[in-house]
């Protein structure tokens, strides 16, 4: 959900702030393996954001194969829609499919000229490269060493991050969008937007534009329809919400309020903050952007853990040590999915399971304390449930699942919740891990069920 896609006002006229001053930019994909799905693309959407960020206004997205002619067709056809910026990815690297700087120079009215000292920079990259692969034709790397030295005449060389450097490119004569050409592997391309950003061709192609602040909240365990009436309570409350670009999403079961203003209108964006605050004080638990892996990495230094698994087959485990260092904390975990797994690795007694069934509260309270036992560490989780497709009962659907948390201490402090959650397997195994990770901060920060 969105609103206000235009911060700076509505301006019914037309002409809003932001509408009025920001350029617009076209994002050209190329490579035929995106075009037919094999891979998705991850370039687009990432350099969408940050164009935005900059208070350029993205107009389209496009796929393109490694067609010259194609390519060609959707750079004019950008320039056409008046775009003062076209970012390109891919198809910078040694192959004969690998056209983009020829067809973005052409566009350009650029000849494609060698520069000297590019490839021989680009030649030392090769010479380590080469050293790991011995048998490499030193010819054929002589000549893929050439062909990615040859650039548009005139282009600011964004330097290599692989082998194939960025390139600025703005017409050579006459009006028409400036080029930023990138690298198709997403590190590369991530790694070589600053410095394209900081060249005088870029920031002249987007004179004009204002940069945006963006401010992310997170909210974890009310539907996305609250966060909508909140808005509406501003509104009736008299926020002055048209400044503000309010979107608002679900993502892995929580939802996340991204806003973007102008500096200027900090203010407006305070108000909305504290409505916020003072409208979901239980449900909120991220003002910073910070996520709930960031949080919890935070929140679990100096403690350890230990996770007993089935339904999530170490997803929780897994997602845990996203963050870098998280293997202090972590002690281990195991995946248990029989019940003799459930009792000679975490613990439980098998006359629990025979009595309640393996998925149960009861059977996931004592993963989490059998697991902290075996591991011995301060802090064990269980989680018990029914990923589906197949095995659900009238009694225990599939979706049902059971997750516990146990904290040593005198006494210790234990949650348990027995929820059902929706979607398909793939959903359901990846809603238990946020809620698991949600239920491990609320002990973290002392709550507790009474006592079990
Ligand atoms: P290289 O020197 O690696 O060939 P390149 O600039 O020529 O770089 P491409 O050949 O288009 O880039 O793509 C190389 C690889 O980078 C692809 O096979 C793919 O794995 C990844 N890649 C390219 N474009 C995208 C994209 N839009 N989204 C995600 N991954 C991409
Ligand atoms: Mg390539």
């Amino acid at each position: 959900m969105s609103r206000g896609a235009d911060p700076g006002g509505r301006g019914g006229a037309g002409a809003t702030r932001a509408s009025a001053a920001a350029p617009r930019a076209g994002i050209l994909v190329t490579g035929t393996e995106v075009l037919t799905g094999i891979i998705s693309d991850r370039n687009g959407p990432w350099l969408s954001e940050r164009l935005h960020d900059l208070g350029v206004d993205t107009a389209t997205i496009q796929i393109v194969g490694d067609r010259p002619a194609d390519l060609r067709a959707a750079l004019h056809a950008m320039r056409e829609a008046g775009m003062a910026l076209i970012v390109t990815s891919g198809g910078l690297g040694p192959t004969a499919d690998d056209l983009t700087a020829e067809v973005v120079g052409q566009f350009c009215g650029r000849q494609m000229v060698l520069d000297a000292a590019l490839e021989a920079r680009i030649g030392e990259i090769l010479e380590r490269l080469t050293a790991r692969w011995p048998n490499l034709d030193p010819d054929a790397v002589r000549e893929s060493n050439r062909k990615q030295a040859l650039i548009p005449e005139g282009a600011t060389i964004l330097d290599p991050v692989g082998t194939a450097p960025g390139l600025v490119v703005p017409q050579a004569h006459g009006d028409g969008p400036t080029v930023v050409v990138l690298p198709g592997p997403p590190r590369e391309l991530q790694a070589m937007w600053e410095a394209a950003r900081a060249t005088e061709a870029f920031s002249a192609a987007i004179a004009g534009a204002t940069s945006y602040e963006r401010e992310i909240v997170r909210l974890f365990g009310i539907p996305e329809s609250e966060i909508a009436s909140t808005l509406r309570v501003a509104e009736q409350e008299g926020l002055d919400l048209d400044p503000l670009e309010i979107t608002t999403c679900l993502r892995r079961g929580e939802i996340e309020v991204a806003t973007r203003f102008f500096p200027a209108d900090r203010q407006a964006y305070d108000a909305l903050l504290d409505l916020i605050r003072r409208r979901h004080p239980e449900t909120l638990f991220s003002q910073d952007g910070s996520t709930i892996d960031d949080l919890l990495a935070g929140l679990l230094r100096g403690h350890t853990l230990a996770v007993a698994e089935s339904c999530t087959a170490g997803g929780l485990a897994s997602r845990l040590t996203d963050p870098p260092g998280a293997s202090e904390y972590l002690l281990g975990g195991a995946v248990v999915y029989s019940n003799d797994a459930k009792a000679d690795l975490a613990g439980v007694d098998p006359a629990l399971i025979e009595r309640h069934g393996a998925v149960s509260t009861e059977v996931a309270q004592a993963l989490a304390h059998g697991i902290a036992e075996r591991f011995g560490a301060e802090l064990g989780i269980g989680i018990t449930g029914i990923a589906g497709p197949g095995g659900g009962t009238a009694e225990k659907p599939v979706g049902l699942v059971c997750l516990s948390v146990w904290m040593r201490g005198e006494p210790p402090r234990t949650l348990t919740r027995r929820t059902r959650l929706p979607g398909g397997r793939a959903d359901v195994r990846d809603r238990s891990v946020t809620v698991a990770m949600h239920m491990l901060r609320r002990v973290l920060l002392g709550e507790s069920d009474a006592a079990a």
